[in-house]
């Protein structure tokens, strides 16, 4: 931004100084030095029809002359071609006087009394001539010519006849320094317009689709070739008027041709630009057609100059009306150029005018109009290319940031997407890993086999995490989700297994190994909750829930077993049969509640009276039962009579009371490999057991096959 506003400022500054340059230039340049004006002398003309051909004898004649003001375009032409004007030359004070004239249409003799001074063109027997262009011309006086006649022979099939612009008597060198500095200016103006080209082209090739840069070069070119064909300073660098005149003549008519086309691109096609388009394509033609007619001699271009200024009166009147009726919709810049173009164009129907003689010549600045119009819209154009310029890096930065925006969104969800597949990766992983733990823990048999395997391979499963497996069953409040725990059946419950995250791995966050715990842990406590079931159900179904011994059908099993382990290895088997004395009375008096804790009491003797091998089982009610493995009798009587020796000195705990003592009676029978099944082991366990009884309690009776044990029941 910063960067075109110093441009355009220092391009604004340049144009300036260039202007106020050209201006001085043109002041110093106006300064015109001393000379007679031709036109306040006393002028003459008389028409002549080609047969006043060589010098002028017949037409000093006095016969037919006729005074005029000017001597150009007499009154009564009747397409006359020929004509004479004269006057009397003054006398001057100058070293070297000749006559200036800026133009003449078209051919001319001139002579000095009788003596041929100068000649322009041919003329043919019948005084005709042709096209030769329109130099300036300096005719040089003889040293006698004061007080002389001047005699003017002129041949023009235009419709002007006769001289143009400045005559003046001048000193040669006042002449030639006056051509020099008023063409000079001109030709730096011509210069400038050039410059003006370039720097149009140059930007019409690098805009590219934008054509206005491209018709403002062509304009531009089109001015400075205008002032080059009519600039007097060329006339002494190049001596082909012809030439020059051709050139300013096919730069003037394309003129129309680049306005329009520059204009068109600055009004709509409904608002006129479709005539705009008409009027360039009519002076194109119109331009061809001229220059292909005069060069081929079928016409000559002095003549295509009048329908060329009607035309381009019409076009410029069109043209102004055309861009006068859109200004008012366009901005102040559009508006600037329509002004200019307004400027330039009244300045370009006074040239003409003036070229018509329909008003008076004035050194005009036609120059200047076309320089301001091509000025301005250089400036117009130049600050709408640092606008476009300015607007596209706006709007690529802004392109680039939605660009980086876009791409940076676009990687985010890249990222996102491959972060999700390596999640979805690792939690299929994780739950195939899962599954197959669980299918194994499935066919674990009891839970001490579900902990050897939670302890050797469940951390694999959140691997790349690392899990931390604990199995000392502790509490632990910091591990609400990661503690696996198993209920009993009698409502109790403890920790199984503790799982705590140690390390979350790289492109696993901690909330997702933690979700990976939560689901282990409820997945594998439903199965662990299974196993538990299982054994539990299996343990209470062999298991006194009063006492936690062993029940009948568990004794029954082993008792079977163990007959046919002992018959096998031969080993030793007893069995001890003990009964609580009195507990009906025990119930009666303490109640049913104390009874029950009497029968704990007598079971937590029979568990410590005995080896690790040997099971003690309740039978029912308070009658207990002790397989002892590996014992012979007397090893059985010893323990039994330990055992009532223990349990009468025992004090049941109930209700801060210290009841009892109770006494059991035992009755103790061994294998002896002739019983025909473990039923009759017991019943002789249970007959000395009655005997027991008999005997008077508390005591131990030891079954002994030999003594006529039947007949005493
Ligand atoms: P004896 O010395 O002849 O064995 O006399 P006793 O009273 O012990 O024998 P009896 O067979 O007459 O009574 C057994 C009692 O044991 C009856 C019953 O109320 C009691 N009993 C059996 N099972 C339980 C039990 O689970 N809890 C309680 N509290 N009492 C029980
Ligand atoms: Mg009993
Ligand atoms: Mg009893």
């Amino acid at each position: 931004m910063l960067r075109s506003q110093a441009l355009r400022s220092r391009i604004s500054g340049l144009l300036v100084a260039v202007l106020l340059g050209l201006i001085c230039f043109s002041q110093i340049a106006l300064a015109a030095p001393k000379s007679i004006d031709l036109a306040e002398l006393d002028w003459q003309y008389r028409w002549d029809d080609g047969q006043n051909m060589d010098i002028p004898s017949d037409t000093l004649k006095d016969e037919g002359w006729q005074s005029i003001e000017f001597p150009a375009n007499p009154p009564e032409r009747n397409g006359r071609t020929q004509v004479w004007f004269r006057t009397v030359l003054p006398a001057v004070t100058m070293s070297e006087p000749v006559i200036y004239v800026t133009s003449i249409d078209i051919n001319v003799e001139a002579f000095v009394g009788e003596k041929q001074i100068y000649l322009f063109g041919e003329f043919d027997d019948e005084g005709n001539g042709s096209f030769m262009g329109w130099p300036w011309h300096v005719m040089p006086l003889p040293d006698d010519f004061a007080g002389k006649p001047l005699y003017l022979k002129v041949y023009s099939d235009y419709t002007q006849i006769g001289l143009w612009g400045e005559t003046k008597i001048q000193d040669r060198a006042d002449m030639l320094l006056d051509v020099v500095t008023s063409g000079l200016h001109e030709l730096v103006v011509a210069a400038f317009s050039l410059l003006i080209a370039f720097i149009a082209f140059v930007f019409a090739v690098f805009r590219g689709t934008r054509r206005e840069f491209f018709y403002l070069g062509l304009f531009s070119l089109a001015t400075a070739g205008t002032l080059i064909g009519e600039n007097l300073a060329m006339q002494l660098l190049i001596s082909w008027p012809l030439l020059k005149t051709y050139l300013a003549a096919i730069s003037y008519f394309a003129m129309p041709v680049f306005i329009a086309m520059l204009l068109y691109y600055w009004v709509d096609d409904a608002k006129g630009g479709r005539l705009l388009k008409a009027i360039a394509i009519l002076h194109q033609v119109y331009l061809i057609a001229v220059v292909l007619l005069s060069v081929t001699g079928v016409i000559n271009l002095a003549t295509a100059y009048p329908l060329f200024d009607f035309l381009f009166v019409i076009s410029l009147l069109l043209m102004l009306t055309v861009t006068l009726r859109v200004s008012r919709q366009m901005n102040i810049v559009r508006q600037l150029v329509v002004g200019a173009f307004g400027l330039y164009a009244i300045i370009l129907l006074a040239d003409m005018l003036i070229a018509h003689g329909l008003i008076p010549w004035v050194n005009f600045p036609l120059a200047y109009g076309g320089l301001i119009f091509s000025l301005v819209l250089v400036v117009v154009s130049i600050r709408n290319y640092i606008q476009t310029y300015t607007e596209l890096e706006a709007l690529n930065q802004t392109l680039e940031q939605r660009v980086v925006q876009r791409t940076t969104q676009l990687n985010d969800y890249v990222k996102a997407e491959k972060d999700r597949r390596i999640s979805l990766e690792r939690q299929n992983l994780f739950a195939s890993k899962l599954e197959r733990f669980n299918t194994k823990l499935q066919s674990c048999n009891c839970l001490a086999e579900a902990s050897d395997l939670f302890r050797d391979k469940l951390a694999h499963v959140f691997s790349p995490a690392m899990v931390e497996v604990s199995m000392d069953g502790q509490e632990m409040d910091d591990l609400p989700d990661g503690q696996l725990r198993l209920q009993g059946l009698k409502g109790s419950s403890h920790v199984f297994a503790s799982l705590r995250l140690e390390r979350a791995a790289p492109m696993l966050p901690k909330q997702d190994a933690e979700e990976m715990i939560r689901r282990a842990s409820q997945r594998l406590a439903v199965t662990l909750g299974n196993i538990k079931l299982r054994e539990d159900l299996q343990r209470y179904s062999f298991e006194d829930s009063l006492t936690g011994l062993r029940n009948r059908r568990f004794f029954d099993d082993a008792l079977s077993r163990d007959i046919q382990l002992a018959e096998r290895e031969q080993t030793a088997l007893s069995l001890l049969i003990c009964d609580i004395d009195h507990f009906k009375r025990f119930n009666d008096e303490y109640g049913h509640e104390a009874g029950d804790v009497a029968l704990q009491s007598v079971a937590a003797k029979l568990k410590q009276q005995f080896r690790q091998s040997d099971i003690p089982c309740r039978l029912g009610g308070e009658e207990f039962v002790v397989l002892m493995r590996e014992a012979s009798l007397d090893d059985a009587r010893v323990k039994a009579e330990k055992l009532l020796e223990a349990i009468a000195e025992n004090h049941i705990d109930y209700d801060n009371e210290k009841l009892g003592p109770l006494t059991v009676s035992a009755g103790v029978a061994s294998w002896r490999g002739d019983e025909p099944d473990a039923e009759a082991l017991l019943r002789k366990a249970d007959k000395a057991l009655y005997k027991a009884k008999q005997t008077g309690r508390n005591c131990v009776v030891v079954f002994e096959a030999d003594k006529p044990f039947d007949a005493a029941l």
